[in-house]
């Protein structure tokens, strides 16, 4: 499978593996994790793509958080 991949935000090709991709990753984060998600060939293209589609992203970031909520309230009640 080729390792390249093309930006979601300007259609350029670049290489999770060999450089920089975003969104940016740990140090030690797997190639096979840096190529399943990274989406973006710099920050400027990522930020101007969370720009873009700020109310989908918002959307999206309230979402998690109210998931991530309540499964923190659960795990708290489980333990309880
Ligand atoms: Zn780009």
């Amino acid at each position: 499978m080729s390792t390249a991949r093309y930006c979601n935000n300007c259609g350029q090709k670049y290489y999770p593996k060999s450089y920089y991709s975003y969104p940016a990753f740990h140090y030690q984060t797997s190639d096979e994790e840096k190529l399943k998600y990274a989406r973006f060939h710099s920050l400027g293209c990522m930020n101007d793509w969370l720009n873009k589609n700020k109310q989908a992203f918002a959307r999206l970031v309230d979402e998690i958080e109210y998931i991530n909520n309540n499964n923190n309230n659960n795990n708290n009640r489980e333990r309880a």
